[in-house]
């Protein structure tokens, strides 16, 4: 079976703004993320964006507009992802188990990949991200952004992206 890195987006591909990012000007991809998502796979991990969008159940963007972002970070890094999954929906209107802490997008990602979740990762900025990423049994890095700086849920704490790409291919 593949190996797989699960990756949340806002704090991880690019900055965090502490809201929702959807101007292409709001969207900076740090030093390192896209050197970082070729070393992956170049190493054979197969590698699934998964984050929530419930901007777009607010209406404050699209789903044009999440495409848009996306195809940034594919063009930085040489087109490295596999998939791009996002969940649209909000709790403020209704319930979904897309959206982390559920672990659907987590599953859908594996499977689509042909991932085991024993040579898998998640990567993330916030504890929902973590519990997500346990619930399907990957190994979870969390990065310290403008979230949280610790948690029981994460099995490493990384301080960049690059760190975590050293970390996950030091572990094989
Ligand atoms: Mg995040």
């Amino acid at each position: 079976m593949n190996k797989c890195i699960l990756l949340d987006r806002d704090g991880v591909l690019n900055e965090e703004k502490g809201d929702y990012v959807f101007l292409e000007s709001d969207f900076v991809i740090p030093e390192g993320v896209p050197e970082g998502l070729k070393m992956l796979k170049a190493a054979g991990f197969k590698m699934v964006v998964v984050t929530n969008q419930g901007g777009i159940a607010k209406g404050l963007y699209t789903r044009e507009e999440v495409k848009k972002l996306h195809n940034k970070i594919q063009e930085a890094s040489g087109f490295s992802i596999d998939h791009l999954l996002y969940a649209p929906l909000h709790r403020d209107f209704s319930k979904t188990l897309a959206s982390k802490p559920g672990s659907l997008m987590m599953e859908r990602g594996l499977a689509l990949v042909g991932a085991s979740s024993e040579k898998s990762w998640l990567i993330g900025d916030a504890e929902r991200d973590l519990i997500a990423g346990k619930k399907v049994g990957v190994t979870t890095i969390l990065i310290p952004t403008l979230k949280e700086k610790e948690s029981a849920f994460a099995d490493f704490v990384c301080f960049s992206f690059l760190e975590a790409v050293a970390l996950i291919l030091s572990k094989g």
